[in-house]
């Protein structure tokens, strides 16, 4: 169990000022190396005296990593642009306004000052007992604490559980798979770009991490291509109480519509499983179809095909289920009846 403490664990604090450098670092100092992008993640580990890195490699001074750019095909959005500058910036609100309504429903105003696009998609598991420091297994134990008959799991996942039953908390994560971006990786062996949904990963390929990040690595920049600019969006997202609180599941997706049918569409949902999770299946069976309510209900029944819900969370089956028959098709106003009718 954590013991917590008032003062962090000392560690070598490397402000590198290119991107370049910061790889390296990252590099040299591997396993014992932590990047520190807004710190809203990194200083509960560090304060929790849970994560002990002797190096942090601190993003902050690396303008390159800031700002977004517009390219020949989209924009590219540098990995320490903060998500207030990504939910404020005129392009995105114009062109991909499905991340800044993502990106603005993640926690409060003050978080998202500070909190970065690349600490947003990179942070860890939210689960309690593992962010108190219990030995579970993603912290390299052999229990999981939550998925027992008593355990808190009511926030955890229905889907493609193994061993570890946490869910990715981010809420920007589902609309940039909806929207087809690309993760930009300085590697030790170079630049790597992978497509948004293959930067999550579920604890069958590593339960300890949420993503592809190995020690050495550093995101730069997300790309959004323009080939969903100014698609009809839907973004929604599920939380016990309308001021700061992670998802309990969050719904992202881009459709385009034409002649009344669904010609093309990309839809993710995230707080379901350990990585946000593309419907590949529901978007294959909508395209051609008209987006009514009957589409989305169908729709909805095929992503919740295999759930599993653990004691506390089966409510979070017909939640998913809810939330993409809406993205597809929209939200039926509520019919009152007056008391006595
Ligand atoms: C009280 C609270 C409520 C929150 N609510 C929500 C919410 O509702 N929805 C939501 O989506 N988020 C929520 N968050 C998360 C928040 O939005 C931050 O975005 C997130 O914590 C991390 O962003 P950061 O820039 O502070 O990154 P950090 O905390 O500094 O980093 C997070 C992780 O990513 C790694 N990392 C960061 N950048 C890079 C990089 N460029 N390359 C390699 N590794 C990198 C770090 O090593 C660390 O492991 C909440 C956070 C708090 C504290
Ligand atoms: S759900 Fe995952 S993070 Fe939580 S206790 Fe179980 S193994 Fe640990």
């Amino acid at each position: 169990m954590a013991v917590i403490r008032d003062v962090m664990a000392p560690f070598e604090l490397l402000q590198p000022t290119s991107a370049a450098d910061a790889q390296r670092l990252l590099e040299q100092h591997g396993a014992d190396a932590w990047a520190m992008a807004g710190g809203l993640d990194s200083f509960d580990w560090l304060k929790d005296r849970i994560k002990k890195p002797k190096v942090v490699v601190d993003l902050s001074g690396i303008s390159e990593l800031k700002g977004v750019r517009e390219t020949g095909d989209g924009i590219e959005i540098g990995a320490m642009t903060t998500l207030t500058q990504v939910v404020n910036h005129p392009i995105v609100r114009e062109k991909y306004s499905l991340l800044s309504q993502g990106a603005e429903l993640a926690a409060s105003p003050q978080i998202r000052n500070q909190g970065t696009l690349g600490g947003n998609v990179s942070q860890d598991a939210r689960c309690w007992y593992y962010r108190a420091g219990w030995p579970c297994y993603r912290a390299g134990g052999n229990i999981c604490y939550a998925d027992t008959p008593t355990g808190r799991n009511r926030e955890h996942a229905i889907l493609h559980a193994e061993r570890c039953v946490a869910v990715n908390p981010s809420d920007s994560a589902p609309a940039l798979i909806a929207l087809d971006a690309k993760f930009v990786i300085r590697t030790p062996k170079g630049e790597r770009v992978v497509d948004a949904e293959d930067y999550f990963i579920g604890p069958e390929i590593d339960i300890t991490r949420l993503h592809i990040l190995k020690p050495g690595d550093l995101l730069t920049a997300i790309r959004i291509p323009a080939s969903w600019a100014g698609a009809q969006f839907y973004f929604e997202k599920v939380r016990d109480r309308n001021v700061w609180d992670f998802a309990l599941l969050n719904v992202a997706s881009a459709m385009v519509v034409s002649g009344g049918r669904i010609e093309r569409m990309r839809i993710a949902v995230n707080g379901a499983a350990a990585r946000p999770l593309r419907l590949k299946a529901v978007e294959d069976a909508v395209r051609g179809k008209p987006p009514s309510a009957e589409t989305g209900a169908m729709a909805g029944r095929l992503a919740v095909e295999g759930a599993v819900p653990l004691q506390f969370n089966a409510y979070k089956i017909p939640l998913m289920r809810n939330l993409v028959k809406r993205a597809i098709g929209g939200v039926e106003e509520a019919k009152w009846a007056p008391i006595g009718e």
